[in-house]
């Protein structure tokens, strides 16, 4: 399994640690590349902060300038896997603080900086120098079905549910991915290889088989305590 799959399994992992504890299933880690060492983690917060701010990027931007500094060099060392798409406040912080780059899961229609809105990650206007790349993607269908768990439930418990036809959960039909909105040609060739090529001109995924053992088995809360510890032991510099 590579690299990228096996840490947005843990986003994936953090984020139906989300949804479990009320929340919006969205989470992330920032992975300092050359250590391959989590060094930051972030769930989506906006629930028990009621702040439509407290984003999963910003949580764990916020452990890394406590422990790194207010501008830390250190993220242009770092990829960050988050499971949707970051949405343009956060793509445009991520971009300020000069991050490598961005892996994410799903593309947030409503909101991305990544390319579904604007293409803040790559946008020359501001700072030309901290372009990253951003590959969507990866475990995006697991990325969907939590969020459609989500909603589902939260439909459950509104004072007017809709009918029942309405909040069936639906598992096997996921919207076609335009790759060409979010990276080209040849950093989707860089990050998956050229025998994907097909995905990208035909808008499939390249991992199309759900893991629903993933999003089905609950996080922990050893889990949860076990990346706590991994990030508070790592000690990198620049
Ligand atoms: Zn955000």
């Amino acid at each position: 399994m590579s690299q990228d799959l096996l840490h947005m399994r843990t986003a994936i992992t953090l984020a139906k640690y989300a949804l479990d504890h009320e929340e919006t299933p969205v989470a992330c880690i920032f992975v300092h590349s050359k250590l391959n060492k989590v060094i930051a983690y972030g769930m989506n917060g906006t629930n028990e902060s009621i702040s439509g701010i407290s984003h999963a990027e910003f949580m764990g931007i916020k452990q890394i300038q406590e422990k790194y500094g207010t501008d830390p060099k250190i993220l242009s060392e770092v990829v960050l896997y988050v499971t949707v798409e970051p949405c343009i406040m956060c793509a445009s912080a991520l971009k300020q603080l000069g991050i490598k780059k961005v892996v994410f899961g799903c593309g947030n229609e409503r909101f991305g900086g990544n390319g579904s809105i604007l293409c803040i990650h790559n946008d020359t206007s501001t700072n030309k120098s901290n372009k990253y790349v951003s590959i969507p993607g990866v475990l995006r269908r697991e990325a969907i079905m939590l969020l459609r768990y989500f909603y589902v439930r939260e439909n459950d418990r509104a004072p007017k549910p809709r009918t029942k036809k309405d909040r069936k959960l639906d598992k096997e039909t996921f919207p076609p991915l335009q790759w060409d909105k979010y990276l080209t040609l040849e950093e989707f060739e860089d990050e998956f290889g050229q025998e994907f090529r097909d995905a990208f001109y035909s808008h499939r995924d390249v991992y199309d088989e759900i893991d629903w053992d993933l999003i089905d088995t609950g996080c922990d809360e050893s889990f949860l305590h076990d990346l706590i510890e991994q990030v508070q032991s790592v000690n990198c510099t620049y």
